[in-house]
């Protein structure tokens, strides 16, 4: 026994080195165990056993280090953590610990106290009861070591590096789940607990990867941190010229100068010794969709006969609601779409996005790989390296989910809270802000999704303490007849983001939801923001709201290169950027990566795909990869399109309530989309017949008065609200012959609740002969659609005895009445 007495000096660190010397050092054969410390211990204090298993088990230690390492915590949080090491690195240095409330920056010092625990053969600090930052951006090197020692103990959770390696397995066993390098002194495992965009091939060589040691599974591992762990695989090089949309304004004919993820050069001088790609466009930060419900997004617009509601939970609890909540769910579930398994609706949604120049989605709330893995196309943020908590009923969160949300908002775990809160008008809907304010959960990193009944007094308080409004209009307009004062928010100084929500009452991309705001700026907003505004609220603001602004929202050296290009007018790129539609954006590039865009600029930077026809202009998708733990990362569009085509077609015909209709297949063939600010005619979106009376198979008698009462909100227009369109013409046509109308009973009628019943007396004779209504409907572009309610049939038979002479009559008729219906634009639905 060896007792250090620190006599008078004691309150301070002191470091005391002890030789041990004996026959065999490798193989030593007494432990030194250490009593009486009230300071901290080395890691290796910690780590270096005999046995493996720790001298400190379920001691409680405090220990100083330097954090190497941080998990992706998964969507239960059940098991996330990082790893800490001495300064200097190398054999038994590192330590993990298991703590779901703190994520230290890669380089934090920090003080913890914890208890020593061995799990599944790991050691670790558990129950962390201090926790200290001290220090930031300190290094650690990475120690050299072969591939055969990283299955040693000295290594576990240490950060090292292993130099000349090939992949001499790309999938262990077939699970998914590890991979295998060899270098000259054998092989090792590789794991992906955090997830990399690197894609590994069998014979793929790296001059050097690094990583922590890791144990689990019964196995040793190496635990990569990020894609620069991997030295020596391929990158995309190149700069984009163009109009660059600075934080400093418009440059033009400037350079952004890509190397992998990373903008490592803005500029107005052309790189040199790279490839520079022209693209004559202007060039915007990558566009953010701070919120969505991406797995709903292969389904066009829902509406509801008892519009509007005045809360969420209102509509939330209608039966058309449940109804076509079920159709959905038999989408979800066919064979073809398999959505629990392989992500096809969110993976069709995440397109829709990339074609309008997004690359950042929120709202996927689960952690399947088949869409979360890094390498399918946008970035879902509430994945690693974000630190976005999100929940769709937060008002709904009991005493245990509010404590443990508070301790991540203050350990750092949690930088973002994306909330639902007060979707709707109603009282109802306001009372969830004052229970959020109640729980002390109102803070800066609080994003209120919706926010229809805020007032000024709660935008003030959001101000106050920095909290966000995530603006979400074409879905609140849509369910409720009303938005949020986006306008207010912002002069109170609440910073305001713009998202669309999901596809089925929102719009179906941010730069329609973005058109679909600018438009009731100037409608309901005075002009109060500016171009250049509202393109801020759907990138930098976004990025605000998402704890992500760091990294993402900007074109600046340091920043993730996520780019939207698009053509338009240099002289007014923003209102172009407000104008843009997916046939006008050339370039979406995520991660430096061109996943979207015109065919000769995707080439041009050196990637490929399949066309897509975008109204008529051909434009790449780049989205089908190979991965070896990805069962359908091969699938292209046209794949995930198919599928979902067969899915919704044949549950057309074969459901029995809440059926789907052919808005449906419009849809998935793109068809829907808007080609330019508006051009799509208004649409019936709601698959229940819009015609509440009179019954199918009514009969009516020629000669007797007689109504018929429409649904307004089932006629839908994607700019304006479904109040401003014009029924230019409601008629009585044959079935058999829809042009031919018998009676019109309407003209120029606004799509306004009190318009719709409309009494008309039927003056025609029409034995034998099924009829329904047709509508021709414009927007305020004047695009026209004509629809006929085939799904409402009646009769029209003569009152007793007056056959003849109405038959006669109905020959006069027919011609005077009749009307021609066609209008500018016209399409057939
Ligand atoms: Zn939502």
């Amino acid at each position: 026994e060896v007792v250090y007495d620190p006599g008078a000096v004691s309150g301070r660190m002191h470091n005391a080195t002890y030789q041990l010397i004996c026959n065999d050092p490798s193989t030593p054969t007494n432990e030194i165990t250490f009593t009486g410390y009230t300071l901290p211990l080395s890691i290796s204090n910690i780590q270096y056993s005999i046995s493996g298993t720790s001298p400190f088990l379920n001691q409680e230690v405090t220990l100083i280090g330097i954090c190497t390492y941080s998990d992706a915590p998964d969507s239960n949080d059940d098991e996330a953590g990082y790893a800490i090491s001495e300064p200097e690195g190398g054999a038994w240095n590192g330590i993990y610990i298991s703590d779901i409330f703190h994520r230290p920056d890669y380089g934090e010092e920090i003080q913890i106290k914890g208890t020593v625990k061995e799990f599944n053969g790991l050691t670790r600090l558990e129950n962390i009861t201090e926790y200290i930052s001290l220090s930031k951006s300190n290094s650690v090197p990475a120690v050299i070591i072969t591939a055969a020692e990283l299955s040693t103990e000295p290594y576990e959770s240490v950060l090292v590096c292993i130099t000349n390696v090939t992949v001499s397995d790309e999938n262990v066993g077939g699970n998914g789940y590890e991979w295998q390098i060899t270098d000259s002194s054998g092989s090792c495992l590789v794991d992906d607990r955090v997830p990399y965009r690197y894609i590994w091939k069998l014979g793929n060589t790296l001059t050097e990867i690094r990583g922590i040691g890791f144990y689990s599974y019964s196995a040793f591992k190496l635990e990569p941190r990020f894609d620069d762990d991997f030295v020596g695989r391929d990158v995309f090089e190149y700069a984009l010229k163009g109009m660059v949309m600075t934080p400093d304004g418009p440059q033009s004919n400037w350079y952004v100068h890509v190397w992998d993820d990373d903008i490592v050069e803005v500029t107005n001088i052309a790189p040199l010794g790279i490839n520079i790609v022209d693209t004559e466009g202007i060039i915007f930060p990558g566009l953010i969709d701070a919120h969505n419900h991406p797995s709903w997004n292969s389904f066009p617009t829902l509406m509801f006969h008892k519009f509007p509601a005045g809360h969420r939970d209102e509509w939330a609890g209608w039966q058309e609601y449940s109804d076509w909540k079920k159709k959905r769910g038999d989408v979800r579930k066919y064979s073809s779409v398999d959505d629990s398994k392989k992500d096809t609706i969110t993976k069709f949604g995440e397109v829709l996005e990339l074609m309008a120049g997004c690359i950042i989605i929120q709202g996927q709330s689960n952690d399947n790989k088949e869409h979360a893995h890094p390498d399918v196309m946008l970035f879902n943020v509430e994945q690693y390296p974000s630190k976005v908590y999100a929940n769709i009923f937060p008002w709904k969160m009991d005493s245990g989910e509010r404590d443990e949300l508070s301790k991540k908002l203050n350990g750092g775990a949690v930088n973002a809270v994306v909330i639902h809160l007060c979707e709707g008008p109603d009282a109802t809907s306001h009372a969830q802000f004052t229970t959020w304010k109640s729980w002390g959960l109102l803070t800066k990193e609080t994003a209120i999704i919706h926010g229809t009944s805020l007032t000024s007094n709660d935008f003030a308080e959001m101000a106050a303490v920095g909290a966000k409004l995530i603006w979400s209009p074409m879905t609140n307009i849509k369910l409720f007849d009303q938005t949020a004062n986006a306008k207010l928010a912002a002069q109170i100084g609440v910073n305001v983001g713009i998202s669309p929500d999901w596809t089925p009452s929102g719009c179906y991309n941010l730069l329609e939801e973005l058109g679909y705001a600018w438009h009731l700026n100037q409608t309901q907003f005075g002009n109060y923001f500016t171009a250049k505004q509202m393109c801020d609220m759907v990138s930098l603001n976004n990025a605000i709201s998402c704890g992500i602004d760091n990294r993402y929202g900007k074109i600046a050296v340091g920043y993730n290169a996520g780019l939207c290009v698009i053509n338009g007018d240099p002289n007014d790129p923003y209102m172009s950027l407000i104008n843009a539609r997916p046939i006008d954006v050339k370039l979406t590039i995520v991660n430096g990566t061109p996943l979207y865009g015109d065919p000769n600029l995707v080439k041009a930077i050196g990637a490929t795909g399949e066309t897509v026809n975008v109204w008529g202009t051909t434009k790449m998708l780049n989205i089908a990869f190979d991965h070896p733990f990805l069962n359908y990362s091969q699938e292209t569009f046209a794949d995930i399109r198919s599928h979902l085509q067969t899915a919704h077609s044949t549950l057309n015909t074969t459901c029995t309530s809440g059926y789907l209709d052919s808005d449906e297949l419009q849809f998935l063939d793109l068809d829907l989309l808007q080609k330019g600010p508006d051009n799509v005619p208004p649409f019936v979106g709601n698959a229940d017949n819009p015609i509440l009376s009179p019954a199918n198979g009514a009969e009516f008698i020629t000669g007797d008065p007689a109504t018929m009462t429409f649904f307004t909100n089932g006629f839908w227009d994607n700019l304006s609200r479904s109040s401003d369109l014009i029924h230019k013409e409601i008629a009585i046509v044959p079935d058999s012959a829809p042009s031919t109308p018998q009676l019109v009973i309407a003209t120029d009628l606004a799509n306004t609740p009190a318009n719709n019943t409309i009494n008309f007396t039927p003056d025609f004779n029409g034995v034998d002969t099924n009829y329904i209504f047709r509508f021709i409907t414009i927007d305020e572009n004047a695009n026209a659609t004509t629809t006929l309610f085939t799904s409402t049939k009646f009769t029209v038979i003569p009152e007793p005895g007056l056959f003849l002479i109405l038959n006669l009559g109905f020959l006069i008729l027919y011609t005077t009445r009749r009307v021609p219906g066609v209008y500018p634009g016209q399409a057939s639905k």
